[in-house]
């Protein structure tokens, strides 16, 4: 005799939480907006941050983010318009344009500068900080600049245009594949009147940010600029309706499960190592990192 409660599975994975994220400014006067906010970071857990950029206005981000240390993660970059110059302690340089990505194991440290490569027009994009396993955080610092022809992308029988950054869709590897946490990162286009669907692990954090128009997640409404946290309800899809033409980024990724301790750009385990971060940032071992490109 079956005693067992039903937990019958939901087909697609529902909205947990609505997030609007926070406008602030970072880097020399850069406005941007901060989606996934430092208390999330347990909750969605690998990721750490992911700022969100559309300005047209040059005085908001022509300053950029000039020398600045990283520590312990990842970064990933990806632009919509707009050019931006990244050069690092190492000596390497390389130039960030419309839908071209960078991403960046910053690992044991270095310093780098993000500069805008323009003058006047509109600057958009997106960064993401991906956390490292404890036991990969002091690995050399290494890049890897993806133009924008190097990011696989498909288009499905509804017409939804899909760019994968990392991770899989529909049988399409991406661009960067990463062990430990398997980040998924797809950029999704759809028509007005199209539905799209998507394979997230079981036990995988996620979420959605739509960036233009508004979509439609198991009955909840995702307006513009909001992102939903998708609850871990042991559906294996997540399933987008566009109502009308809309763009929306797809993240997910395998939780690490090991203590975070942030300050500013370093992001370690515990207290210690961030105060060593300091004295080792003070005694110039950030500058002296060798960089490799990848
Ligand atoms: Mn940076």
């Amino acid at each position: 005799m079956n005693t067992q409660p039903d937990r019958s599975t939901p087909a697609f994975r529902a909205v947990e939480r609505l997030v609007r994220g926070v406008a602030t400014s970072d880097g020399a006067g850069v406005r941007l907006t901060r989606v996934l906010t430092q208390d999330l970071q347990r909750r969605l857990d690998p990721f750490l941050m992911l700022d969100a950029f559309r300005n047209e206005n040059p005085d908001d981000y022509i300053g950029g983010f000039p020398d600045h240390p990283h520590r312990g993660f990842e970064t990933v970059t990806y632009m919509l318009a707009g050019r931006m110059r990244h050069r690092d302690s190492a000596g390497n340089e390389g130039l960030l344009g419309p839908g071209g990505a960078q991403w960046m194991t910053a690992g044991s440290g270095l310093i780098h500068s993000e500069l805008p490569e323009q003058e006047a027009g509109l600057m958009e994009g997106f960064q993401l900080w991906l956390n490292l396993p404890a036991a990969d955080k002091m690995v050399a610092p290494s890049y890897r600049d993806i133009p924008p022809d190097s990011i696989p992308e498909f288009t499905t029988p509804a017409g939804v245009r899909v760019r994968v950054l990392a991770g899989a869709s529909h049988g399409v590897d991406g661009a960067v594949q990463r062990p430990h946490t398997e980040p998924l990162y797809i950029d999704v286009h759809l028509p007005a009147g199209s539905r799209f669907v998507q394979a997230i692990a079981p036990g995988h954090n996620a979420f959605a940010y739509t960036y233009r128009g508004q979509v439609d997640i198991a009955g909840t409404a995702v307006a513009d600029r909001h992102m939903a946290i998708l609850a871990n309800d042991g559906a294996g899809e997540v399933c987008l309706d566009a109502p009308e033409a809309a763009r929306v980024l797809i993240i997910a990724g395998r939780p690490l499960n090991e203590p975070i301790a942030q300050y500013g750009p370093f992001v370690m385990n515990t207290g210690e190592q961030i105060q060593q971060t300091l004295r080792d940032y003070q005694a110039g071992k950030f500058e002296a990192a060798v960089v490799q490109s990848l």
